[in-house]
């Protein structure tokens, strides 16, 4: 059947209709779970309609890569069984002595996994503020193979410049690989900006109910990158469940409605807060004072993202006493999902300290996902839980 025509459709569209095609043998608007591990042959020896062994290709992975495909731009991509396992896959496209650039606000995982097999595998490692361009273009050699950017970053929601950094990294012959994890195909298309490879935890917004862990690289071009992250994911058997691709591809149709709601109602916080006397300082490229802010609105398109990150008064203890005393969030790592989530990331046993990169997690900061709940209930339950914490610090001798 031929692939449905979306060119020139809006983002809320596609995403309800890309690699939705009706089952050819039942017609079900809803495609089945395919649980088969193994496919049959024909008499030839061949495999009639392309799959052969489920970790090499399954029907409901190759839905997901179809879709993922179309809605970010590019010519291929690759489900994975998690954020790192695409991460790693991306990354297994480097070779011993190549040089990779990282922000230092690089999101934990990452600088974990490059510190940890990336040196076993030799790859260098220059630590940059991957907004300061002059800083980046300085620190490139001809040894410089990636580099890597998180926009927004993790937790300090800092918009790089994707454009700007593609224009350095093709002048100097190396990639741009983006973790879009914070702003989804819904709000940012890095390939069309220039990037080679656009990466997700699908954990997070994609999949979009806190319900399955799963990751996707999508590439420009069906090149080395792509060639080798697919080998990766053959070669260590880091291949997705069917059932898991099912669910982020059910997830991924209401992703620009989610995330839309979820960026008016992160604003509508973040503004909150920023106006509340128990905040020191909003991280949210949203808020016309941030200082990605004008990059942030250039760049993306239909909100800023669900996540807002924020410095409470009176340190450690300040912050703790917020997270105790909130009655609509749920005290949780991750982000993405329906519900709104709050976490002191820097008492967070999934934190490590010395990462790699010299960043260490403020101990007064908050860090936010908004959900899908009304607005107005999740300021009112930010605004006694900070008001709570105040009488706190004045009960135990504070200001
Ligand atoms: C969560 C996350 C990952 C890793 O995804 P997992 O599915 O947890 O492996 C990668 N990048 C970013 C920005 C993330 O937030």
């Amino acid at each position: 059947m031929a692939p449905k025509d979306l060119i020139n459709k809006q983002m809320r569209t596609r995403a309800v209709h890309a690699g939705r095609d009706p089952e050819a043998a039942t017609g079900a608007v809803v495609p089945p779970i395919h649980l088969s591990t193994t496919f049959e042959r024909d008499p030839d020896g061949g495999y009639p309609r392309g799959f052969a062994y489920s970790t090499f290709a399954n029907p409901n992975r190759h839905a997901l890569e179809a879709a993922m495909t179309q809605l970010e731009g590019g010519a291929a991509a690759v489900a994975s069984a998690s954020g790192m396992a695409a991460i790693a896959g991306v990354l297994s496209g480097l070779s011993r002595g190549d040089r990779i650039i990282v922000s230092y606000d690089l999101f934990q995982g990452t600088a974990r996994l490059l510190n940890d097999q990336g040196r076993q595998w030799g790859v260098e490692i220059d630590v940059v503020d991957i907004c300061d361009l002059t800083q980046v273009a300085a620190t490139i050699t001809p040894k410089t193979r990636m580099i890597w950017v998180d926009s927004p970053s993790n937790p300090l929601m800092r918009v790089a410049d994707i454009a700007a950094l593609a224009e350095v990294a093709k002048a100097k012959g190396c990639y741009l690989a983006v973790d879009s994890t914070f702003a989804t195909f819904a709000l940012q298309k890095p390939l069309a900006l220039g990037a080679d490879v656009v990466i997700h935890a699908a954990t997070k917004y994609i999949s979009g109910h806190s319900d399955v862990v799963n990751g996707l690289a999508v590439f420009g071009e069906a090149g080395h990158l792509y060639d080798r992250a697919r080998a990766f994911e053959i070669n260590v058997g880091a291949a997705p469940s069917p059932f898991d691709c099912w669910l982020v591809h059910r997830g991924l149709r209401t992703l620009p409605l989610r995330i839309v709601a979820q960026s008016e109602a992160a604003l509508a916080v973040a503004m909150a807060l920023e106006a509340h006397p128990m905040i020191e300082k909003v991280y949210y490229p949203g808020l016309p004072g941030d200082p990605t802010h004008a990059v942030a609105t250039r760049q993306m398109r239909g909100g800023y993202g669900g996540m807002v990150s924020a410095s409470v008064r009176g340190g450690r203890e300040a912050a703790l006493a917020t997270v105790a005393a909130v009655r609509l969030f749920f005290r949780a790592a991750s982000f993405g999902g329906v519900e709104s989530l709050i976490e002191h990331r820097a008492s967070s046993p999934i934190q490590t300290r010395g990462q790699g990169t010299g960043y260490v997690m403020p101990e007064d900061l908050l860090r936010l996902s908004i959900g899908l709940e009304a607005p107005d209930d999740l300021i009112a339950d930010l605004d006694q839980a900070l008001n709570t914490a105040r009488r706190n610090a004045r009960v135990s001798g504070g200001q």
